[in-house]
């Protein structure tokens, strides 16, 4: 009944946990939730007064479909400053968050049959909206053992004749890894004799918490700058999720591609919302780090409680706010026997909320978004470290 391109493409794995923490809590249960995929902070004062005075000025109209000058020149000039590469406005296109900027770019350039690769474990609508293309998601697996590290080699391994571009995510959901430059360079420079765009999803570029080299944007410029595609998103980095704005930097003649598909689609975002992400971009940036200074120390203190046990390891992650500890050693064939149902038993017996690594293709794997306040994360990770202890043998991890 339905088209075709659907058949290919699965629902989000974690509705299910979603709905069931949902029905826990209207049963008046006392619920921690770690399935947050956006920051629990506000959105700066200075960027809501600027959407309300969008509003009180009646700029309340269509605007031209990818995105008022001035937000797209802002843009160009944030880029100049974090990362010293040139940008014009005419390569840049304002979308509905970072989802539709990778959306757009998924319709611009794959054809049924093509091939993507990207690296796994992966924020899920990466390969979904290959798929919803008609197009053949290529997974490269990394793992925990070397901190979820991207490495060219495996990458470049992956490319056939029928590889149309590369999809790479930094840091990442869920696993907060960084790609190191010197393996995108090596990526970039593959990419560049074979003719195969590279898509890089920077939506949590501002949430890096030690300062290591990641400047992505002029790797990729200095090597593949007519086949590469940037992916930002006010959303992280400004606590604007539920604004919607994001952006694509790409070709002149990608970006026209863009705005055809855009122009024919969902038009401009939201006007007061440019006017908001404007005020973001452009304004004092002293918001932006002082979030990163609190997730940095959730990060440090969740890190530290689950760790603590047997059972759990978890590497610490350099970016986003998500922890993804390897939970393997606490299943069995005879107990809990997946990471999903590791997440169902501990919704119901500690009312803790999890992501299971399933949906991220990293069975064994929980997500732990600690975008929640630190009472929050003591509270849960008190509950999850109970429920760990509960699933060992008496004596095992006795030497310890
Ligand atoms: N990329 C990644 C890796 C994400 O985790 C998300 C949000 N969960 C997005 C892109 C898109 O976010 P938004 O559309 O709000 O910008």
């Amino acid at each position: 009944m339905f088209a075709q391109r659907l058949a290919q493409v699965s629902v989000s794995a974690t509705l299910k946990v979603a709905a069931e923490a949902e029905r826990l809590r209207r049963e008046g249960h006392d619920v921690v939730d770690f399935s947050a995929g956006e920051p629990d902070f506000p959105t700066p004062d200075h960027v809501k007064a600027a959407g309300k005075a969008a509003i009180d000025a009646n700029f309340t109209r269509y605007t031209v479909a990818p995105g008022i000058p001035e937000l797209r020149q802002g843009i160009c000039d944030r880029y100049r400053q974090d990362y010293d590469v040139d940008i014009t406005p005419a390569e840049v296109l304002i979308t509905v968050g970072g989802k539709q900027a990778l959306f757009n770019a998924a319709l611009a350039l794959f054809d049924p049959g093509d091939e993507v690769i990207t690296h796994a474990p992966y924020w899920p609508t990466i390969p979904e909206q290959v798929k919803l293309m008609g197009a053949v998601p290529v997974i490269v697996l990394t793992h925990s053992s070397d901190g979820f590290k991207v490495h060219a080699d495996a990458v470049i391994a992956a490319i056939s004749p029928r590889t149309k571009a590369i999809i790479l995510n930094s840091p990442g959901n869920p696993t907060g890894a960084l790609i190191a430059e010197e393996h995108l360079a090596a990526i970039a420079d593959a990419a560049a004799a074979r003719g195969i765009w590279i898509i890089v999803d920077l939506c949590y570029e501002r949430l890096i918490y030690e300062p290591v080299p990641h400047n992505l944007p002029k790797v990729l410029f200095d090597r593949l700058r007519d086949r590469t595609v940037i992916a930002g998103s006010a959303s992280k980095a400004y606590a604007m999720t539920g604004w919607r704005c994001g952006w694509t930097i790409a070709p002149k003649e990608l970006t026209a591609a863009f705005n055809v598909i855009q122009g024919q689609s969902t038009s401009n975002i939201t006007s007061i919302t440019q006017k908001a992400a404007l005020a973001a971009i452009t304004g004092s940036q002293e918001a932006v780090t002082a979030m990163l200074d609190e997730y940095r120390v959730r990060r440090d203190s969740i890190h530290a409680w689950l760790t603590a046990i047997p059972g759990i390891q978890c590497v610490k992650p350099n970016g986003a706010f998500y922890l993804f500890p390897d939970i393997s050693a606490l299943l069995s064939s005879s107990g809990l026997a997946s990471s999903a149902a590791f997440a169902q038993a501990l919704l119901e017996k500690e009312h803790v909320v999890v992501t299971p690594g399933e949906g991220f293709d990293a069975p064994g794997y929980i997500r732990i978004s600690y975008a929640t306040s630190m009472e929050q994360l003591r509270e849960g990770a008190t509950r999850i470290v109970r429920f760990a202890e509960s699933l060992r043998p008496a004596n095992a991890g006795a030497s310890r």
